[in-house]
């Protein structure tokens, strides 16, 4: 087989100025990276990620891209992770907000209700002014009626 499966590199992950976090896309050279499986007595069946060009010119112990892919994979997981943490933060942030505005809308509608319910409080009262005057005025007329009756009939 040929050199590049046996890779001499160790258990340390990426050199130098190859270093990426997560599964690397390219390498820094702008070859494109690609998947190999090591057949080292260190790692072997270790799958490992590695920048095309070394891989096709079989160089070693170069600065281009070396990534195992297990920890490639770790390094995905734990930006996930993070990634998720970030966003739960920013929903409790947002239901927050959302809660703050809602009491906002609520206190604002209690406003608006409460006004209205004024309004017509107070129209109610001076429609019941305006007729309790009217039926006062019936009683006053009513009483006068009456008294001038007890008045004849007396
Ligand atoms: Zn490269």
């Amino acid at each position: 087989m040929s050199n590049q499966s046996t890779s001499s590199f160790g258990s340390t992950g990426p050199r130098g100025r190859g270093k990426v976090v997560g599964v690397p896309k390219r390498c820094w050279c702008g070859e494109g990276v690609v998947a190999l499986i090591s057949k080292s007595d260190m790692n072997p069946c270790r799958r490992y990620y590695r920048c095309g060009f070394t891989a096709k010119h079989r160089l070693r112990n170069d600065e281009h891209t070396f990534k195992w892919v297990d920890e490639a994979l770790l390094n995905e997981i734990e930006t996930l992770i993070d990634k998720t943490r970030e966003i739960e933060q920013e929903l409790k942030e947002l239901r927050t907000e959302r809660m703050v505005f809602e009491r906002m809308v609520s206190e604002k509608l209690e406003i608006k209700i409460e006004n209205e319910v004024l309004e017509k409080v107070e129209e109610a009262l001076s429609e019941a002014k305006a007729s309790s005057k009217k039926m006062m005025i019936v009683m006053v007329i009513g009483c006068m009626i009456l008294l001038g009756i007890t008045k004849f009939v007396g």
